[in-house]
């Protein structure tokens, strides 16, 4: 920290102290070169978390908005309450770990695609069908064909019979 008075660099803190419940710390310095005091103020940055829309246009991270469409997804699903809050939570912590000041909506849709696809595979289909809107139902055949690719040898898959006994779970 620079002395306001010579431009020094060398400073001494003579105090410091905690200020708004230690979301502040106020410290007064003592400069080594003129001996002036001063003081400084250091608090955590709230960091800004901007999305960028295909459009070009620049909003605030909602993280709501995002609990909600894996909400809506997740209607229904054999899965926890949390799972569409733990999902956002993975997704903003990501962002902020890579210190994204600005991030592509394409990219938080794909971050959201990617989190349903580890937690339920209906869910993951429901969102892709409207965040990717499939082109037809070939598009969407080769993802659930990937899926069910992706399921290996350990995973039931549904078999169904055609001589009419209906469906029943084999082992892949
Ligand atoms: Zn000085």
């Amino acid at each position: 920290m620079r002395c306001p008075n010579c431009g020094e660099r060398e400073t001494r803190v003579v105090d410091s102290r905690d200020l708004d419940e230690s979301a502040t710390i106020r410290r007064r310095r003592e400069c080594a070169a003129c001996s002036m005091r001063f003081t400084t103020y250091e608090r955590v940055e709230a960091a800004r978390l901007v999305v960028v829309k295909r459009d070009g246009a620049r909003q605030e991270f909602d993280r709501e908005r995002l609990v909600s469409g894996l909400r809506k997804a997740l209607t229904r699903r054999p899965v926890p309450d949390a799972a569409a809050e733990l999902a956002a939570d993975a997704i903003e912590a990501e962002l902020r770990a890579a210190g994204m000041t600005e991030v592509p909506s394409s990219r938080i849709g794909a971050m959201a695609m990617e989190q349903l696809r580890g937690i339920d595979q209906i869910a993951y289909i429901r969102f892709a069908s409207v965040y990717q809107s499939f082109e037809d139902l070939e598009d969407l055949k080769r993802e659930v064909d990937t899926l069910f690719a992706e399921r290996g040898e350990d995973s039931d898959i549904v078999a169904i019979d055609v001589r009419g006994t209906g469906a029943k779970r084999t082992r892949a």
